[in-house]
């Protein structure tokens, strides 16, 4: 479960901005598949495949896309009561590296992992009622086009977390 509502469950902050894609995409992938995936990334690059590192990318393909540290944590220990936060922490990073999961910033700025991203993209969030949608692709090419043209400045775009209040909580509040 995400730590904030579903927006595709709420009918009027899901009618104007699309939902996080990427909460779909992880929820369609399968532990399996993402686990052989993973192996495969992690051969590659000469890593061992050991039970903890399992254990953390099981917890990865069950999650709905966005999940904080402190929450994959809490899930691998109810898999495994001896779990050591470090070790996850180190695991993610490993994993980062090999392009298997990818952070953001919550607006509190805990950090907030994907699983399999396909492409990079920033996030708005309403402090209102706590809904997160990504920024769509056009949007978020004349942000980061504006400011490398005129600060010539490379915007990594998965840290843009723009935070404020969605339409539906405006026109209700
Ligand atoms: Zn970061
Ligand atoms: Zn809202
Ligand atoms: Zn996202």
């Amino acid at each position: 479960m995400s730590s904030y509502p579903d927006p595709t469950s709420s009918a009027a902050a899901g009618s104007v901005l699309a939902p996080d894609p990427f909460q779909q995409a992880a929820g369609e992938a399968g532990s399996p598949a993402l686990c052989a995936a993973v192996r495969d990334r992690l051969r590659e690059g000469g890593l061992r495949w050991t039970p903890q590192r399992r254990a953390l990318i099981e917890v990865l393909a069950e999650t709905d896309g966005h999940v904080t540290t402190a929450e994959l944590v809490e899930r691998c220990r109810e898999r495994d009561p001896a779990t050591i936060p470090s070790t996850v922490y180190r695991t993610l990073d490993m994993l980062e590296d090999l392009g298997v999961v990818r952070h953001c910033h919550r607006p509190d700025g805990r950090e907030e992992y994907h699983v399999l991203p396909e492409h990079e993209h920033g996030h708005l969030y309403c402090r209102a009622c706590g809904g997160c949608w990504e920024l769509e692709r056009d949007e978020s090419d004349r942000i980061v086009g504006m400011l490398e043209r005129g600060q010539g400045f490379a915007v990594d775009l998965s840290h843009v977390t723009i935070v404020g209040r969605c339409r539906a909580c405006r026109e209700t509040g």
